[in-house]
């Protein structure tokens, strides 16, 4: 299934008077070894979330999906490097926004061209590809690879 379908069969078969601006597919994750499961990350608002936990269960095509609360990578907004919070940071700041040396809090945003430090700092990806926070989930490729490190990590049964 693409994103897109999951989209449209979720909300077809579990939030009725939901639109598609309720909820983003922010990954997709085939298990590997178990081509029967697929994962998926998706962002719903919290009053969706309350009702999708509420059901009980989440129908898509024919089946019911396991699901939970996907506990998000653990990035520093300090550094916007992973595995620490910024109170714990004792790395200089970086901005995730434009790679200047501030916090990201700080940034005078517009203006300012896209650049992320992480795609830059690992030399991920065409530089042309660069233009996106490093906290956007849909579009930086490091962000990805962490989510995917964290949904193989997780058994969903
Ligand atoms: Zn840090
Ligand atoms: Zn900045
Ligand atoms: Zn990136």
């Amino acid at each position: 299934m693409t994103p897109e379908e999951i989209k449209r069969e979720l909300i077809a078969q579990n939030l009725s008077d939901c639109n598609e601006n309720h909820l983003k597919v922010i990954y997709l994750y085939r298990v590997k070894d178990n081509r029967k499961n697929t994962s998926c990350v998706i962002e719903v608002t919290p009053e969706v979330r309350r009702r999708l936990f509420e059901n009980g269960r989440i129908y898509l095509r024919y089946s019911t999906c396991n699901y939970a609360d996907y506990v998000r990578v653990l990035q520093c907004y300090k550094c916007m490097t992973f595995g620490h919070l910024a109170r714990d940071c004792k790395s200089p700041a970086i901005c995730g926004h434009c790679s200047g040396p501030h916090e990201m809090r700080d940034c005078s945003g517009e203006g300012q061209a896209l650049l992320c430090c992480n795609c830059t700092r690992f030399s991920r990806g065409h530089p042309n590809d660069r233009a996106h926070t490093a906290s956007d989930t849909s579009r930086c490729p490091i962000l990805q690879d962490k989510i995917k490190d964290r949904i193989k990590n997780v058994n969903y049964g």
